[in-house]
């Protein structure tokens, strides 16, 4: 196995708002971070890069942007701050400063992170190529990814490009998705986003949802039920997904009476909520039920091994936001700051 010969002070796994937050905190309090920010459409990806503002189209409650802004723009951004004082960043061509494309918000040349051996200090980050990083302290920060209804035929065209996607703002705008009648699954805010995003394309949007109540807040539910080119199908799940090389719509049960019915669609797009991208750690930090980062203290970021740390999404299955994501990388990097003047590390 190829090793990358320094030990460093601290490696950030994750390339969202917690974890350039992080890198930003960490690089001026001179600790030279070295992050690891994922590769787009890795698959199995570790680290979704750029977080999920990439998928995101406008954001108008982060603080600071009064005209709003694109959520890739935003990471950009984020990024190239943190890079300005000294950020390294694990790529094809080696430690490279080079920040992403500030359209696309994220570079290809960008490594994932494979495995870590938190068992041992310095401890041990893998990288995609199987090079093996040593560092005295680690921030995770790798986020979550999109849930799917784990139905066959929905995976099936999910895979072959049939019209069934994770992400309506990564594929809404595709010409096959032009002037037809689509579904979202979900009833939060990403399915009253989605929807209200794939209103632009579509000729109709269906909201699925297997209740009668949206869990989504009041101003996103009001503008979505407001769009006329929306409709609510209440209390349905989908059941299966129909079409053979592409959707053609779907079977759905009714949540109480069970009766099932059909409804033709030329897209579908899941809004159902994420998984904490916490597998690769492979049991070595305690997780909760659902699989998020257990915290020592929740005002902290320190967890169950002593030198490693979490922030953002991976740790956060209530606020799940930009500017509480940032927070949490910025106090994760206050804490391995302290943890490693503590053990006399610099
Ligand atoms: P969420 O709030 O957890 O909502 C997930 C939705 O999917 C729920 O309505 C849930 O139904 C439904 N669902 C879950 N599993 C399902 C299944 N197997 N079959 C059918 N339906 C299923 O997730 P989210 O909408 O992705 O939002 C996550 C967080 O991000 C929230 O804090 C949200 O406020 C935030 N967010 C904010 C914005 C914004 O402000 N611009 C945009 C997107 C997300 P039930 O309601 O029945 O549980």
């Amino acid at each position: 196995m190829a090793k990358h010969e320094q030990t460093e002070l601290v490696i950030i796994i994750g390339s969202g708002p917690a974890g350039w937050t992080a890198a930003l905190y960490a690089v001026r309090a001179n600790l030279r971070p070295l992050v690891f920010a994922g590769r787009p459409k890795t698959v199995p990806t570790t680290i979704l890069p750029g977080g999920q503002l990439m998928m995101t189209t406008e954001v108008e409650n982060y603080p600071g942007f009064p005209d709003g802004i694109t959520g890739p723009k935003m990471m950009s951004y984020f990024e190239q701050q943190a890079v300005r004082f000294g950020t390294r960043i694990v790529t094809d061509n080696g430690l490279s400063p080079d920040v992403s494309n500030s359209e696309d918000g994220h570079s290809h040349a960008y490594h994932d992170c494979q495995s870590v051996d938190f068992s041992r200090r310095p401890f041990r980050v893998i990288g995609e190529d199987s090079t093996e990083y040593r560092a005295h302290s680690v921030i995770v920060a790798t986020g979550a990814t999109a849930n799917w209804l784990g139905l066959p035929n929905e995976q099936r065209l999910a895979r072959s490009g049939g019209g069934v996607s994770a992400c309506a703002v990564c594929d809404g705008a595709l010409p096959v998705f032009r002037n037809k009648a689509v579904g979202v699954v979900g009833g939060g805010d990403s399915a009253c986003e989605e929807a209200t995003y794939l209103t632009k394309f579509a000729s109709k949007v269906y909201v699925i949802h297997r209740r009668d109540k949206l869990r989504a807040s009041k101003i996103m539910a009001e503008r979505t039920a407001a769009n006329h080119k929306i409709e609510f199908v209440w209390n349905r799940e989908v059941v299966d997904v129909l079409g053979d090389k592409m959707i053609s719509g779907v079977r759905l049960k009714h949540s109480q009476t069970a009766a099932e019915s059909t409804l033709e669609l030329g897209g579908l797009f899941m809004a159902i909520g994420h998984t904490p991208a916490t597998a690769f750690l492979n049991g070595q930090l305690e997780l909760d039920a659902k699989k998020y980062i257990k915290l020592k203290d929740p005002y902290r970021s320190a967890t169950s091994v002593e030198g490693v740390f979490a922030a953002g999404d991976c740790v956060d299955s209530v606020y799940r936001q930009a500017v509480t994501a940032a927070g949490m990388g910025c106090k994760a990097a206050l804490d391995a700051e302290r943890w490693l003047g503590q053990q006399g590390i610099e």
